[in-house]
Order: structure tokens, then C-alpha cells, then sequence
């Protein structure tokens, strides 16, 4: 069994990981750059090593620096949480080369779906539908063109490399194809050192629904539902909840078990995310991430399955801790992203918080690091805290979301809490009726 976890990141997701291996009786050790002294992963782990200066390349990212860290302290295995090297194949082949567990997928699993074409073309052999558009990637301009008449306009220039919504150009209509052709090639040179380009047909209104998957290294598989994310802002989740109010029973069992079979045939290990959009009632395979995800606790609410916990005991060599016929859905849960940005603007609002309340109750959980007296570091991404609440519908969720939004107190720094607070009463939120569009739709009119 592992014994001590050393947390390779930092935030909400460091104090995640930390309490899953405390309820396991594993020690932890956290790491932080000289700007993360004060965070609270570090306060709440038995031991910590400050591996780097403030910028993430010199510290989260800095691979010889954490190993040197598990070695000074002995941790048996890393948890990576998601972000920094979670996704880095490179990084899991090094610590096994130190006999240290990597607590996620397998190197070759990463490095087949962090190319979004490979991981593309991978899936559909597999039996899983997939966004019409070029069979692989395309080299040229004029390769592009054929594609793109073939599949008809509007299409979307993705970069093989994309994450984070980078390295994406919509084309509306042919005369626009090559200009976002160049800028999203030119984009993924400069952010991922590659310019492998494919091209999809652009979906108008889509939702985005993903399914949670899970498999250990004794033949159990297991979807866990899904969750819906489609409140968007440039490419990237705001709310998320589960389950979608846009499919029933039937549509949530028949792609639970045709990613269920992929991922059994695939031999995956570990928890991994199948994303989709979901378009008249039709799925399309996007992409697949390896690695715990931010919103993973909508899934943790209605299945009262702790994910990181059984990412630990398959990492361990154990058998998760249920099968799928174990797994029911309860309720209804959503989970609101709580930056430290303008509600209005989006500007970072780095700064120390001077009052901080968090609600409480039945059905509410609070997933961040910070504290009164914390001074958010101007260095890394803006999210402080998810606030995650259960009900046994959608309906009463979504009072009680009203409610604790309500009571969430954080002064001395601006946050999304009043931009939650206006979404929660939108009819058509309310209804459950919106597409990947819709935020910034609404952001356009307010
Ligand atoms: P990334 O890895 O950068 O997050 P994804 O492929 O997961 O990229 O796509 C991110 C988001 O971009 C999706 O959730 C969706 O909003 C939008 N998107 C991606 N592919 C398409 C498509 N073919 N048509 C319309 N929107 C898309």
C-alpha cells in the first residue's frame, strides 16, 4: 500500500488530495514555491519542501526539483492533481523510473489522448462517435480547404497539442479558413511547441456533456455518469452539474456503456474524463483527459463515490471499491468555479482577502484554500474556491445554491460570487436550458 503521497500542486486541489490520504492513513507531504508559504495545503500536510521560486515553470513544473522532494521525504507515490504535470507522460515515466507511483493514468495513455488526433482517431475505432471532420490531421492549406468544403462551413481549426481552449480558431465561411488556419497554427507553436492542426465541423448550440470513467488493474470499469458544462466563458467551464438536465435514464445508460466498453477495451487505468457535445440529441467525441478534473465533485455528490480516494487504491494496485452495479445517482448537484476576478470584466483580482465566511448546511461543500488574511498570489490561475451543493432535485439544488450564494462572504478581493448569483435566477438556467454559447451570450447583453 502507499504510504506517503507527496501533492505535486497546489490550492484547492492540493487540500483535496491531502484529505482524501488522511482518511486513508497516508501521510503527505505538500510543495511550494517561495509565494505559496502561507497557503493552507502547506499548514495541513505533515511535512512540506519548497521546491522553486513564484513562477510555476521553476516550481510546479519543476520536475528534478519535486523528485528531490520525494526523495528527501520519502513519499511513495505523487498525486498530481490536475493542471501543472498532471498530463505530462514524461513526468509518470520519470517517477517510475524512481520507483515512484504515479497516481494516474499510464505514460502511454497520456501521450495517446494528449494528441487530440491520435486520441480522435483512437475513440472512434473504439465505438464512440466523434465530431465530423478531417480524418486525422491536415498539412497544408489546400488540404484544409478540400476538408472543409467536404464537411461544409462553418469549421473550427483545432490544434492537435489544444488545451485550456488555445490553439482554436472558428472559420465561418471559406473566405475566412486560412486566416484562422495561420493564427491558430502560430497560437499552438507558441503555447505547446507544436503546429499539428485538424479541423471539425463547427457545432451551433451544443451542449458540452462528459462522462466520468473509472478502471482498475483488475478488470473493473465503471462510468459514473455525466456531467454537464456547457456554461462557458472563452472555452472554459464556469458551472457545472450533474446530471444534465438534457438527457433522460436511457440516453445516460446507452453513452455510459459505449464509453464504458471503449475504456475496457482501451485497458485504461485510472479515473479519466470522455468529453462530448451533445447536439440534437447526437454525442461527439471532443477529447479525453487523463487526470482528475476540477469538477469532479458534482460527480462525488449525487454518487457519494470518493474519486481521488479510489484513484489512490488503484494506484496502489487494489481493486476500486465498488462495481458498477454499486453505482447510484442521487439528487442533483452543481458546482460554481469562484475566481478571484471582476464578476463583470474577468480581471484578476489578486490581493489579500480581509473577511472570508463560507456557507454551510445540508448539502454544501466548499472546496478551497483560502482563508481571512490569505494574500492570493498574482502568479497562477484565479480560481479560490468551488462551492458545490446537493439537493434531492434540481429544483431544490438550486435554492439551496441561492441560499449559500447568498451567505458566501469574501471581502478584500473581487469574485464571480455576484455573477452566480444573477445566473442562478435566469429562467433559462433555471430551466436548464442553455448551450455552450449562452453565457457569453448573456455576458454580450448585461
Ligand atoms: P480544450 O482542450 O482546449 O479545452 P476542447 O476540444 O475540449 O478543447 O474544446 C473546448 C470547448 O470548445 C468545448 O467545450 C466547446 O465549447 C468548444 N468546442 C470544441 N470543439 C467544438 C466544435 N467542433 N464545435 C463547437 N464548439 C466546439
Amino acid at each position: 500500500m502507499i504510504e506517503k503521497v507527496l501533492i505535486a500542486n497546489r490550492g484547492e486541489i492540493a487540500l483535496r488530495v491531502h484529505r482524501a490520504c488522511k482518511e486513508m492513513g497516508i501521510s503527505t507531504v505538500a510543495v511550494h514555491s517561495t509565494a505559496d508559504e502561507n497557503a493552507m495545503h502547506v499548514r495541513l500536510a505533515d511535512e512540506s519542501v519548497c521546491i522553486g521560486p513564484p513562477s510555476a515553470t521553476d516550481s510546479y513544473l519543476n520536475i528534478p526539483a519535486i523528485i528531490s522532494a520525494c526523495e528527501i521525504t520519502g513519499a511513495d507515490a505523487v498525486h498530481p492533481g490536475y493542471g501543472f504535470l498532471s498530463e505530462n507522460a514524461r513526468f509518470a515515466e520519470i517517477l517510475a523510473a524512481h520507483d515512484i507511483t504515479f497516481i494516474g493514468p499510464t505514460a502511454d495513455h497520456i501521450n495517446l489522448m494528449g494528441d487530440k488526433i491520435a486520441a480522435k482517431t483512437t475513440v472512434k475505432d473504439l465505438g464512440i462517435p466523434v465530431v465530423p471532420g478531417s480524418d486525422g490531421g491536415v498539412t497544408t492549406d489546400e488540404e484544409a480547404m478540400r476538408v472543409s468544403k467536404e464537411i461544409g462551413f462553418p469549421v473550427l481549426v483545432k490544434a492537435a497539442a489544444g488545451g485550456g481552449g488555445r490553439g482554436m480558431k472558428v472559420a465561418p465561411t471559406e473566405e475566412d479558413l486560412l486566416e484562422a488556419l495561420h493564427t491558430a497554427r502560430s497560437e499552438a507553436k507558441a503555447a505547446f511547441g507544436d503546429d499539428a492542426m485538424y479541423i471539425e465541423k463547427y457545432l451551433g448550440e451544443p451542449r458540452h456533456i462528459e462522462v466520468q470513467v473509472i478502471a482498475d488493474s483488475h478488470g473493473n470499469v465503471a462510468h459514473l455518469g455525466e456531467r454537464d458544462c456547457s456554461l462557458q466563458r472563452r472555452h472554459q467551464k464556469v458551472l457545472e452539474e450533474a446530471p444534465s438536465p438534457a438527457l433522460n435514464e436511457a440516453a445516460r445508460a446507452k453513452i455510459g456503456e459505449i464509453v464504458r466498453n471503449a475504456i475496457g477495451n482501451l485497458g485504461y487505468l485510472g479515473v479519466g474524463t470522455i468529453e462530448f457535445l451533445y447536439e440534437n440529441g447526437e454525442f461527439y467525441f471532443i477529447e479525453m483527459n487523463t487526470r482528475l478534473q476540477v469538477e469532479h465533485p458534482v460527480t462525488e455528490a449525487i454518487t457519494g463515490i470518493d474519486l481521488v480516494r479510489e484513484q489512490i487504491r488503484i494506484a496502489a494496485g487494489l481493486e476500486m471499491s465498488f462495481t458498477q452495479e454499486d453505482v447510484e445517482f442521487s439528487g442533483h448537484a452543481i458546482e460554481c468555479r469562484i475566481n478571484a476576478e471582476h464578476p463583470k470584466t474577468f480581471t484578476p483580482s489578486p490581493g489579500t482577502i480581509r473577511g472570508f465566511h463560507q456557507p454551510g448546511g445540508l448539502g454544501v461543500r466548499v472546496d478551497s484554500g483560502v482563508y481571512a488574511g490569505y494574500r492570493i498570489p498574482p502568479y497562477y490561475d484565479s480560481l479560490i474556491g468551488k462551492l458545490i451543493v446537493h439537493g434531492r432535485n434540481r429544483n431544490e439544488c438550486l435554492m439551496r445554491l441561492r441560499r449559500t450564494l447568498n451567505e458566501f462572504v469574501i471581502e478584500g478581493v473581487d469574485t464571480t460570487i455576484p455573477l452566480f448569483q444573477e445566473l442562478v435566477n435566469e429562467p433559462d438556467i433555471m430551466n436548464g436550458d442553455y448551450h455552450i454559447h449562452w453565457l457569453e451570450e448573456f455576458l454580450d447583453r448585461s
